[in-house]
């Protein structure tokens, strides 16, 4: 560190290290509480205040690594995870994103890193013809479906104001209108938020019964006429499939039916359910979101793709673009037409190489394996809801949803069943086998169990129907 610039740590054996205990955390990780044992504070407690002035051995920073982060984790990597949705890292494309970060891309245009675009024109592709979607439809991989959605939603203004938005602003103009049902994720909302239309113009059309819970298609047609009738302009609507609460979906060939009749742009938000669309038998679940303008998944939940990577597909980028490309000087590729710069496509400028990690996972294991893993999680998680539903004082709330249902114990001792089972997911957690997560189903208080780890095997559900009703048992 002589001339007070550089580390004196040997980054080869460090990197070889960190990979080691890489291997050793993801090998030994079902030994571990799901949820860590922490309170709020523990761990701040124990890191110093400031940044020193001068470095540290890398020895300790390791040390203190170890001795403070993991317990301080809930591992999301557990393969008895079933709580939220998952957020799966495949061991492959950790490898791709190891690599990923030693060139510290910036890929915000063709020219900052041209393997990284060509590779992510590729990838989508790939995507695109796993999921069986028509080859109009092109895309980027963005953060998170929120940005995706967010997009969609900039379009969905846009393309309302003749384009006019942007320059413009929003003021004086009529109010733009877009139409989700209630099921929808919190992120359309922020896109409202975020876009200057303001929440009271995401209008929340009612949904008819489960196990499906869809938008209902008359009722929108209504609203979105009254709207215009009104004086305001119908600009959008997004289709959920697979909603975060209990996944709930719509029907995405008659929504998108109407939306065409009614001149309106469709965002399809998959997020979750998306990635299971690479196998055939549950494509029914979106039928007809191949006639949407713009579709969003994750395939860092469900896929195996670390965190980030949203798949925003579109069918007509120009508009996208023409919504969000804003090119000074000095981003400017000249004369280099035909040129993808996906800055272009997105809210970010500056971006990562993620279209490594899909090509590392999807050449990896294959379609095939991705398939197999994606039908056993709902297997399997169908198979304990019938477990559960034969359990005396156990009752299915919501019917499953691919590898997502919800349930709750109603021992006939128990005077207020909302409190009896948010007692019981918490003991569940404090357990430590599993971990999972609750719902608010149209006022009933519902746990939820969602399979989706990557390296998950039958087994973690057979423990997971011990855990649940031994513990359920204990707190009669
Ligand atoms: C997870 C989820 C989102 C948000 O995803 P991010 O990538 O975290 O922004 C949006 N919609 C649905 C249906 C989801 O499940």
């Amino acid at each position: 560190m002589s001339d007070g610039q550089s580390g004196d740590f040997d980054f080869r054996t460090w990197s070889h290290r960190a990979s080691d205990w890489a291997a050793d955390y993801l090998e030994s990780i079902g030994d571990r509480s799901v949820r860590p044992k922490v309170k709020p504070g523990a761990i701040a407690e124990r890191i110093a205040d400031a940044a020193p002035e001068t470095g540290q051995s890398m020895e300790d920073i390791f040390e203190d690594f170890e001795s403070i982060i993991p317990d301080g984790m809930t591992h999301w990597q557990h393969p008895r995870f079933f709580a939220y949705f998952q957020s799966n890292a495949a061991p492959a494309a950790q490898l791709a994103e190891q690599l990923a970060t030693a060139f510290a891309s910036q890929c915000m245009l063709w020219q900052t890193s041209p393997a990284a675009t060509e590779l992510e024109i590729k990838m989508v592709d790939w995507l695109r013809q796993a999921l069986g979607l028509p080859e109009s439809f092109k895309g980027s991989f963005q953060d998170t479906a929120s940005s995706a959605t967010l997009c969609a939603v900039l379009t969905m203004r846009e393309r309302a104001l003749g384009f006019a938005g942007n320059k413009e602003g929003l003021f004086g103009k009529k109010p733009l209108r877009i139409y989700a049902s209630g099921r929808t994720h919190s992120s359309v909302d922020k896109a409202l938020w975020v876009a200057g239309l303001g929440q009271d113009n995401l209008v929340k059309v009612p949904t008819g019964p489960g196990p499906l819970y869809s938008m209902d298609g008359d009722a929108l047609k209504r609203m979105i006429e009254e709207d215009r009738a009104n004086g305001m302009v119908p600009a959008g609507v997004v289709i959920c499939i697979g909603g975060t609460s209990i996944g709930a979906t719509d029907n995405a060939s008659e929504i998108c039916a109407i939306a065409a009749q009614q001149g309106l742009y469709t965002h399809v938000d998959a997020a979750w359910a998306g990635s299971a669309m690479i196998c055939p038998e549950f494509r029914h679940l979106w039928a007809g979101a191949e006639n949407a303008d713009s579709i969003v998944l994750n395939p860092h939940k469900w896929l195996g793709v670390p965190m980030e990577c949203s798949l925003h597909l579109v069918r007509d980028p120009e508009m996208l673009v023409r919504t969000l490309a804003i090119q000074p000087e000095y981003l400017k590729t000249h004369g280099k037409d035909g040129i993808v710069n996906f800055s272009e496509w997105s809210v970010q400028l500056g971006r990562r190489f993620r279209a490594l990690k899909v090509w590392f996972l999807m050449r990896c294991y294959g379609l095939e394996a991705l398939r197999g893993r994606i039908r056993n999680h709902v297997a399997w998680s169908q198979r304990l809801a019938e477990r559960l539903r034969a359990e005396p004082d156990f009752e299915i709330i919501t019917e499953p949803i691919l590898s997502l249902f919800s349930f709750r114990h109603a021992p006939a001792a128990a005077t207020d069943l909302g409190d009896h089972n948010r007692a019981l997911v918490n003991a569940i957690n404090d357990d430590g086998r599993i971990y999972l997560t609750q719902t608010d189903h149209d006022g009933t208080f519902a746990i939820r169990f969602v399979a989706g780890q990557f390296d998950m095997r039958e087994n973690d559900i057979d423990i997971a129907f011990e855990t649940i009703t031994q513990v359920a048992r204990n707190l009669e």
